[in-house]
């Protein structure tokens, strides 16, 4: 690990201005992720600025429109464990406790998890090209083994997945990110538009500015419904999903449904959701129509078709 400075803050504003003075600063939350990619000198950031100790971003509080607002410091294991989502918003509770464990999801953060990085295996070794690593170096993926890695919104630079669960659920509830920026302007991201493609910056993983603090994540009113998460994975826990399916499903048929371990980002496509009452196939035809495969990781279209099949057999008990 290389040397590095550190500081507490306890405001969301002295945070911001922290981070943005130094090119080198980031945020550190539970440190679960951004720890580890330092030890392997992934990340090598100069300054970390804890924000653990900022005042009024731990609770969960209902919102005027009927939804909740969880603040960016809320544990893991404190947002699944929630009377509120475990009633209105089962799909996160499942979501949440599928991934990592018990006791990395005491320490893990609503906007850290949000926030981890990819587990592409050439991202994790320094030896081999990596654009998302090292930009403009190449990637070691595109004809090496691409068995974990996306099948669709993939570039010629970069064919990595989203790697969490949460943000999966988060997605197909349309949830939004608040954020606070350097100059103090505050800002709503729709969640769909919060995790970026590879394009050409696959170094990007999502569209903050340096210095931008997410402060919270809001829930719209609850959708009803049947909720789902089903995650397939190579272990039965402890391992990230190779596809995973997020479901609301109404007693119509109607629903909507979001897809992990397929792309760089949750992958929703919500024209598709007209066809759900028509069963999984006719809903993955559409949402998997770009798909760019790999020999490799050919297997996750059908496997979506089938996990998705799974959520609907459920739903119809
Ligand atoms: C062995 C292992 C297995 C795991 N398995 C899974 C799994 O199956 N599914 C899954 O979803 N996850 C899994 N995880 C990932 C784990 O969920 C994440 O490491 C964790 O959620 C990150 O949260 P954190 O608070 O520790 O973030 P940190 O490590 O503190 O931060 C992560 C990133 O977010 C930034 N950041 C933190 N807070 C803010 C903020 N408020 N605003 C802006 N930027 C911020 C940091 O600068 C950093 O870049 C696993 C992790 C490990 C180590
Ligand atoms: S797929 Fe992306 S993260 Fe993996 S080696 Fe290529 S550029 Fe790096």
């Amino acid at each position: 690990m290389r040397a590095f400075t550190y500081e507490r803050v306890a405001t969301p504003a002295e945070a911001a201005s922290a981070v943005a003075g130094k090119p080198g600063a980031k945020f550190l939350a539970g440190g679960t992720n951004l720890l580890d990619l330092m030890k392997l000198e992934i990340e090598r950031p100069t300054h970390l600025v804890d924000v653990q100790d900022i005042e009024g971003l731990s609770t969960i509080e209902a919102t005027e429109e009927g939804g909740l607002r969880i603040g960016a410091l809320v544990s893991n294991t404190a947002l699944a464990a929630d009377e509120r989502v475990r009633r209105d918003y089962g799909v996160l509770t499942r979501a949440i406790v599928a991934g990592a464990s018990g006791q990395l999801r005491n320490k893990a953060t609503t906007a850290g998890n949000l926030l981890q990085r990819t587990r592409c295996p050439y991202f994790y070794d320094p030896n081999l090209p990596c654009n998302k690593r090292n930009p403009g170096s190449g990637c070691a993926a595109l004809e090496g083994y691409s068995r974990q890695l996306a099948v669709v919104g993939t570039s010629d630079k970069c064919i990595a997945t989203y790697p969490g669960d949460m943000a999966i659920a988060l997605r197909v509830l349309d949830a939004t990110v608040e954020t606070v920026q350097p100059d103090g302007q505050t800002r709503t991201i729709p969640f769909g538009e919060f995790h970026r493609l590879p394009g050409d910056e696959p170094e990007k993983d999502n569209v903050l500015v340096h210095g931008e603090l997410i402060t919270a994540v809001t829930l719209p009113r609850p959708l009803g419904g049947q909720h789902f998460y089903h995650k397939v994975r190579d272990r039965a826990s402890y391992a990230f999903a190779l596809v995973s399916v997020a479901a609301v499903v109404q007693p119509d048929g109607t629903g909507r449904v979001a897809f992990g371990g397929v792309a760089h980002k949750p992958w929703r496509v919500e024209a598709a959701e007209a066809a759900m009452p028509q069963g999984a196939a006719a809903v993955t035809a559409r949402v998997f129509a770009d798909a760019r495969p790999t020999e490799h990781n050919a297997f996750k279209v059908p496997l979506a078709t089938r996990t998705l099949a799974g959520v609907l057999a459920d739903a119809k008990g």
